[in-house]
C-alpha cells in the first residue's frame, strides 16, 4: 500500500465519522515564537484548545508536515525517526473524548484492506496508558484488547506536550508488534524497535507552564474543554503496510537510497540486518541522505532559506550533513542536482507545489551546496592538520582556539568540526571555543555600541588589535570624556 494510500485511508475514515478535512500549515511556526517549526499535528489548533478561539468544526482530520530537529541524532540508528514526517490526526474540540477517541484509532487500524482499514490483525497491537488512566483500560478492554497488551507507563512517554508552554495530557499509544525478527519479546517497554509506536492518542485537558525538564514542569490548571489530539505517523504505518524495515525504506523515501547507491557505487542493507540499531555505518549514511534530502526540499518548499540563524540554520545544518554523508561514501561531485529531482518524484504527487516550485527550490538548494563546496575547500586542509597534529602529540581534544578559527576564517560551523573531529577519534574543546565566541560578541556590541553614540568607528582598530595587537591605541580616553 503506497503512503499516499495510507494517507487517503486516514482522512476518508474520519471523514466519514464528522471530521472537517483540514490542510497541513506551512512547516515554519509562525504563530509561535518558541517553536521554530510544527512538530505536530495540533500546532495549527492550539488556539482552539487554549479556548482562545472559537473553532469552526468540533472535529478535525489532517495530514500536518512535521519537522522534529531533536530526532536528528536518531535518524537512520532506528528505524523510526525522520526530521521530516508527516503526522496524521484526528482532532476533538471539546466534542468525543477518550472512549470514541479509542474506538476510533481501533476500528481503523483493525477494519479489514478490503473495508477500507489498514486491517492489522489484532493479536499484533499494543496500547499504552498514562500510569493511573484506569478509565483508558476499560475503553481498550472494551474494544476487544486483552489486558496483557495494556501497558501503564510514566510521564516521560505517556504525558504529551509540545515541549514548550501550551496544552497538554495524559496520552496512550498504540504499538505494532513486528515480530521476533525485529527484537525481543516483552512489549514496548522492553523494545521499540521490535514494537513500533504508530499511534498517540492525546487526551488534551491541561495547560503546560515553562520549563525544559521533560518529566517536571508546572500545570497550570484546566483547559477550558477535554479535547482530543492523535498523531498517527504517515511513514511509520506506511513502512508496516509495505512491510519494510524502516521508514527509510518506504516508497516516498527509497528512491532517494537508490539514487545515492547509484551514484556513489555502494550497496545498500550490507549488513542485512532488520534491525537499524545494528547497521553497518554506509546503510546509516544512505538513510541520513535520503532522510535530509528529502527534508531540505519540503523546507525550502515552505519558503525557508539556508542561512546562519534560526530555521535557515537548522535547514542549513541538515543540507551540509547530507553532502558531506555523500562525500564519506566517496562521491566528490555535487550530490543535490543529483538527489534532489529523486525526491521532488516521489513527494510532488502528495504536494504538487513542489513540482511547480522546484526552479527557485532547487536554485536555492544548489548554491548552497556550492558555498559548501567552497568552505569544504578552504577549511577541510586547516582541520585535517590541526588533526593530525593534535594526533601525533597525543592529544585526544583538538584546541578551541582551532575550531575557532576555523568557525571564524573559513566558515566552518561548530557543528562540522564537532562531526570531522569526532570520525577522528577526537573531541573538541567546546568550552574554549564558546569562551572565544563571546568574547567576539562582546566586541562586536562593544563597537556597534561605539557606532551609536555616534563617536568613531573603532572596528578597524580592534581588528588590528586582535591580530597582533602591536597598535598604539590612545582613543578610549577620547571617546568617554566626548560622551560625557
Ligand atoms: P518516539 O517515542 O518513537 O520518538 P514520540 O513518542 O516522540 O515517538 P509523538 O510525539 O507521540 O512521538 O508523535 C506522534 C506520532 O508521530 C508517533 O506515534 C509516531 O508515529 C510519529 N513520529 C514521532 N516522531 C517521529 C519522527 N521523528 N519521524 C517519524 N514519525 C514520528
Ligand atoms: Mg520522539
Ligand atoms: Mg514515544
Ligand atoms: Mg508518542
Amino acid at each position: 500500500m503506497r503512503t499516499a494510500e495510507v494517507k487517503r485511508r486516514f482522512l476518508a475514515h474520519f471523514e466519514a465519522n464528522g471530521h472537517t478535512v483540514v490542510p497541513s500549515a506551512p512547516l515554519p511556526a509562525i504563530d509561535d515564537p518558541n517553536l521554530l517549526f510544527v512538530n505536530a499535528g495540533m500546532v495549527q489548533f492550539v488556539p482552539y484548545f487554549l479556548g482562545q478561539q472559537t473553532p469552526p468544526f468540533r472535529r478535525a482530520v489532517s495530514v500536518q508536515k512535521c519537522i522534529r530537529t531533536p530526532d536528528i541524532d536518531e535518524v537512520g540508528k532506528t528505524s523510526r525517526h525522520g526530521t521530516f514526517f508527516q503526522m496524521n490526526g484526528n482532532f476533538s474540540f471539546g466534542d468525543y473524548f477518550k472512549e470514541e477517541a479509542i474506538r476510533l484509532s481501533w476500528d481503523l487500524m483493525t477494519k479489514p484492506l478490503e473495508a477500507g482499514g489498514f486491517g492489522i490483525d489484532q493479536s499484533k497491537i499494543w496500547a499504552t496508558v498514562y500510569l493511573d488512566d484506569d478509565e483508558s483500560i476499560g475503553y481498550w478492554r472494551a474494544v476487544g484488547l486483552p489486558a496483557e497488551r495494556i501497558v501503564r507507563r510514566g510521564k516521560a512517554d505517556n504525558f504529551w506536550s509540545m515541549g514548550i508552554p501550551g496544552p497538554c495530557g495524559p496520552c496512550s499509544e498504540i504499538y505494532i508488534d513486528r515480530g521476533p525478527a525485529y527484537g525481543r519479546e516483552g512489549g514496548p517497554e522492553v523494545d521499540e524497535d521490535r514494537y513500533m509506536e504508530v499511534w498517540n492518542n492525546v487526551f488534551m485537558q491541561y495547560e503546560r507552564g515553562p520549563g525544559t525538564d521533560k518529566e517536571n514542569y508546572p500545570i497550570l490548571g484546566d483547559l477550558p474543554a477535554q479535547n482530543i489530539d492523535t498523531g498517527m505517523g504517515l511513514e511509520r504505518m506506511a513502512s508496516i503496510m509495505q512491510g519494510v524495515d524502516n521508514l527509510y525504506e518506504i516508497d516516498e523515501v527509497r528512491p532517494l537510497i537508490d539514487k545515492a547507491c547509484e551514484l556513489t557505487g555502494k550497496r545498500y542493507n550490507v549488513s542485512h540486518t532488520t534491525t537499524a540499531a545494528e547497521s553497518h555505518p554506509d546503510d546509516v549514511r544512505l538513510r541520513v541522505i535520503a532522510d535530509h534530502v528529502r527534508t531540505s526540499l519540503m523546507l525550502i518548499g515552505d519558503g525557508v532559506t539556508p542561512s546562519n540563524e534560526g530555521r535557515g540554520y537548522v535547514l542549513r545544518r541538515i543540507m551540509r550533513r547530507a553532502i558531506r554523508a555523500m562525500r564519506l561514501l566517496g562521491y566528490e561531485d555535487p550530490a543535490l542536482p543529483e538527489l534532489l529531482p529523486v525526491a521532488r518524484d516521489s513527494m510532488s504527487p502528495s504536494y504538487p507545489e513542489i513540482a511547480t516550485d522546484f526552479g527557485r527550490i532547487s536554485q536555492y538548494a544548489y548554491a548552497e551546496e556550492e558555498a559548501f563546496r567552497s568552505t569544504l575547500r578552504a577549511g577541510t586542509t586547516i582541520l585535517d592538520v590541526a588533526v593530525a597534529d593534535t594526533k601525533k602529540a597525543g592529544g585526544k581534544t583538538l584546541a578551541g582556539d582551532k575550531a575557532f578559527q576555523l568557525h571564524d576564517t573559513y566558515g566552518f560551523p561548530i557543528d562540522l568540526t564537532l562531526e570531522i573531529a569526532a570520525e577522528q577519534g577526537l573531541s573538541v574543546d567546546t568550552d574554549g571555543f564558546k569562551r572565544l565566541m563571546t568574547e567576539q560578541r562582546k566586541r562586536a556590541k562593544a563597537d556597534a555600541q561605539a557606532r551609536k553614540t555616534g563617536h568613531a568607528d573603532l572596528s578597524a582598530y580592534r581588528g588590528a588589535l586582535d591580530a597582533g595587537g602591536a597598535v598604539e591605541f590612545t582613543g578610549y580616553a577620547e571617546v568617554s570624556r566626548e560622551s560625557k
